[in-house]
């Protein structure tokens, strides 16, 4: 940590910040300018709140210098993580996987149908949500238990794997024999009793970002699951809310990519927002370096329960599809 002191601070209160980094358990180290003193703080909390120091007198300004997550951060791995989601398909390797299907599971029809569509495409994970989370108390809310079955059915049928969303941890235990990837949904980013919870099974978590969640507060949030003994996390970035609608940070991907080590999803049907715009971002989030795609995908998406508007359609989706295999072979990947 670099405290900066004020130009006129005087002895007595450089004197008085140093004593205080002290007590914290900091070693201090000391440099006196012409004009102002720096001081350095080595040590290793990480739980400390900055504004603490800014409120001591004399003192202009604090800044970390270490990164307060130390298990989701890149140098804890150079290397990157791989998240085995079985023998054959990993996530952070150089397959770019595809995670496709509805919103919801809906029925036994819709879901073996969706599985149909998306593994003849090259999908390796169905997704499904059973337990949903909306916005209205009047919306779908999800076939609960009944449809996790019926997910793990049509995904068996058609060699798939299954991601679905956990929204609370009670839901946990059903979950578990029919899911392959528990996905925690943005509005659960900083649910902490659930990443806690998360970090004690041993099964692939997706992590996705909240809409209004810096990446730092992405990376503190999988440390939670990490902190637990749970290596398997993925990030996912879903879009974030700015003055704009709909917006997906592209960025977000290197950006990750260069904090942590943890591979990074993107789901471009959230991030777009709508069918017609989410064909162009899953092309980029695929240029921009992730490692899987999380596509929403309808047999008939006119008549979706859920998330109808940004579903793509069968075709649409087999073109985004072969589209994104000739991107993914240009940086070295495959899909
Ligand atoms: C979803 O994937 O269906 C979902 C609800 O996503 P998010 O949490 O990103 O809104
Ligand atoms: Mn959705």
């Amino acid at each position: 940590m670099i405290i900066a002191m004020q130009t006129n601070a005087s002895e007595k209160q450089i004197q008085a910040v140093i004593d205080h980094l002290v007590a914290l358990g900091f070693d201090v180290l000391r440099n006196t300018g012409a004009s102002q003193t720096i001081l350095g703080a080595v040590g290793t909390r990480v739980d400390f709140d900055l504004r603490e120091l800014e409120l001591l007198d004399g003192v202009r300004q604090v800044h970390r210098v270490s990164s307060p997550y130390k298990l989701a951060e890149r140098s804890f791995r150079p290397e990157g993580t791989v998240v085995d989601l079985s023998t054959r398909v990993q996530i952070g390797g150089k397959e770019v996987v595809v995670m496709a299907g509805p919103g919801s599971v809906e029925s036994r029809e819709q879901i073996f149908k969706a599985a149909e569509i998306v593994s003849r495409a090259g999908a390796k994970v169905l997704r499904g949500c059973v337990f949903k989370a909306r916005s209205s108390t009047q919306a779908f809310h999800g076939m609960g238990e009944d449809g996790l079955k019926l997910l793990r059915e049509a995904a068996d049928k058609f060699g798939l794997l299954v991601i679905s969303e956990v929204t609370e941890s009670s839901q946990m235990e059903a979950m578990m024999p029919f899911v392959d990837i528990l996905q925690v949904g943005a509005r659960n980013m900083q649910n902490f009793h659930l990443l806690r919870e998360l970090g004690r099974v041993r099964k692939p978590v997706l992590l996705k970002r909240g809409v209004a969640a810096t990446i730092d507060e992405l990376l503190l949030s999988a440390e939670y699951i990490l902190s637990g003994g749970n290596s398997h996390v993925i990030l996912c970035e879903r879009g974030i809310r700015t003055f704009d609608s709909h917006t997906m940070d592209i960025g977000a991907i290197p950006n990750a990519k260069r904090l942590s080590h943890l591979p990074i999803a993107a789901d471009p049907s959230h991030g777009a927002g709508r069918r017609d715009r989410a064909p162009a971002m899953t092309r980029a989030a695929v240029a921009a370096g992730a490692d899987a795609l999380l596509i929403e995908v309808h047999p008939d998406p006119e008549k979706a329960l859920s998330d109808g508007a940004q579903s793509l359609f069968p075709e649409q989706f087999e073109q985004v599809m072969s589209e994104c295999r000739v991107i993914a072979s240009a940086i070295g990947r495959t899909i």
